[in-house]
């Protein structure tokens, strides 16, 4: 039996390819309707391609050969010679589904960076922002500012104009002069010329100011401090701006999910950006010879990437051969992903804006001074250590919002850089969700 643990793009474009090759498969998600991050929409919110989904979702949805397991958080999974076992939870009830192939498109989610205020009431992710929109129908404030680096910023902010926000601006930290070093990626994606032209069109609907160079590095409760800076991320000293708001959407890019790869074995490397990712082949097969993985968690690249990369996995797992057209489409969207590393980097100057007082780890509450005194005090050599004098990292999330803001704090305290290893060690985990003693007593029911 073949399984799948996502039904995002990658998710869905892999059970696509199977259901239509004549194959059953099962689809496994967390969430209550399929899409993962970039398609939970709703009728009411517009989005570019957004009707794009709907034959993904009908294949998916209204076909008798696959199995779509919904609001079904993977907790946990191991693997024998021949299977694997997926443990998850569902309304409070852990249950076991066995395969013998596994497809992991498990996605990302939002990278954040610390600034004086971040751990206030209105602060939050551009995905958090998109989400309570998409999933919920919510406009998080009236009137929001979103921050950060990254394309992403630019259907956020459409979305919520679009839902009746008044967005106050889009502060990019990255100059856009940075895609004149993609050309090859530009020449290859036009179609990415006609996305941007969209947006710049919906910009100027909703009178949404974009501003380049400047970024958000204080936030009051009620109004935001957006300072310019460097290409290396340092804060220029003149400047220096205040916009009332009470929403401030901030995102520095997404971070690969590789829990549940990670806990299989799944070899790991970590990527130029710094970010940890799985290594799979041409076909998206990963070290472990019956899982493949497609989609964000291979790195970041955008939805058409996703898309191409799952439906491989999927023709890959029956089989089937991979058509030259696919894999020149995968090709030239991860050439794009290249140059978004390249367009939009998180330079280290971020580090600069933090002080003593600034919390890194929301969960613990564990300030930026205690970070630095774990390390010149008690000498801690790196995030684990530190971990385990500070508390940082060992809150609800497990560390996945702060132990790369730590790790690199101490990297720059010690004037060294983080090393591979660390970055692996800091990006997994033994489980992937919580799961309380009393459910795990209550035992298994299999499917
Ligand atoms: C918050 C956020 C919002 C985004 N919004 C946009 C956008 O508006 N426009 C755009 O172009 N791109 C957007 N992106 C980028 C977009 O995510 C990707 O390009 C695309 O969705 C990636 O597809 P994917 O299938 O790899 O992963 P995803 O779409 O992230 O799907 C992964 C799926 O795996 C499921 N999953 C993960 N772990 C588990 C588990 N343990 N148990 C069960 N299920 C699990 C999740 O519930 C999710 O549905 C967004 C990314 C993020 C993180």
């Amino acid at each position: 039996m073949i399984a799948i643990i996502g039904a995002g793009p990658a998710g869905l474009a892999a059970a696509r390819a199977i259901a239509l090759a004549g194959f059953a498969v099962t689809v496994i998600d967390a969430a209550q309707k399929p899409g993962g991050q970039y398609w939970r929409h709703r009728s009411t919110v517009d989005g570019y391609k957004a009707t794009r989904s709907e034959k993904y979702f009908s294949t998916v949805m209204g076909n008798p050969l696959v199995t779509y397991i919904n609001g079904a958080q993977v907790w946990s999974a191991t693997r024998s010679e021949k299977s694997i076992y997926i443990n998850y939870l569902q309304s409070g009830v852990e249950k076991r589904l066995t395969c013998t192939d596994l497809i992991l498109t498990t996605g990302a989610y939002d990278r954040s960076l610390p600034f004086t205020g971040w751990d206030k009431p209105g602060s939050m992710t551009p995905g958090a922002a998109q989400a309570l929109l998409k999933g919920h129908g919510v406009i998080a404030g009236k009137s929001i500012v979103i921050s950060g680096t990254g394309p992403f910023l630019l259907p956020v902010a459409v979305g919520l104009a679009a839902g009746g926000a008044k967005v106050e601006g889009v502060f990019e930290a990255n100059s856009p002069l940075r895609w004149l070093r993609s050309p090859l990626a530009l020449l290859l994606n036009p179609e990415k010329a006609l996305e941007l032209l969209y947006y710049l069109k919906q910009f100027r609907r909703y009178s949404i100011p974009v501003r380049f160079g400047k970024a958000v590095t204080e936030f009051t409760g009620h109004s935001v401090r957006i300072s310019d800076v460097n290409s290396d991320m340092t804060i220029k000293k003149t400047n220096v701006r205040e916009i009332d708001c009470n929403v401030i959407a901030t995102g520095w890019g997404f971070v690969p999910d590789i829990t549940l790869g990670g806990i299989l074995g799944c070899n790991q490397v970590v990527d130029k950006d710094g970010t940890v990712v799985f290594s799979v082949d041409n076909n998206q097969r990963s070290s472990i010879e019956n899982i493949w993985i497609a989609g964000e968690a291979t790195g970041i690249g955008g939805s058409d990437l996703a898309l191409a990369e799952g439906h491989i996995a999927g023709l890959s797992v029956i089989g089937k051969r991979i058509p030259f057209s696919l894999n020149f489409s995968k090709f030239r969207k991860r050439l794009f992903a290249r140059a978004l590393q390249v367009s939009y980097p998180v330079n280290p100057g971020w580090k600069k804006w933090l002080n003593r007082q600034t919390l890194i780890c929301r969960c613990e509450e564990v300030s930026c001074g205690q970070i630095l005194d774990s390390v010149e005090e008690l000498k801690a050599e790196d995030a684990r250590t530190s971990k385990l004098f500070t508390r940082a990292g060992m809150g609800l999330c497990q560390g996945r919002i702060c132990s790369r803001n730590v790790a690199e704090i101490i990297g720059e305290s010690k004037e060294l850089r983080v090393s591979d290893s660390e970055r692996i060690a800091y990006s997994n985990r033994p489980i992937a969700a919580p799961i309380s003693l009393g459910t795990l007593g209550d035992g298994i029911s299999s499917k």
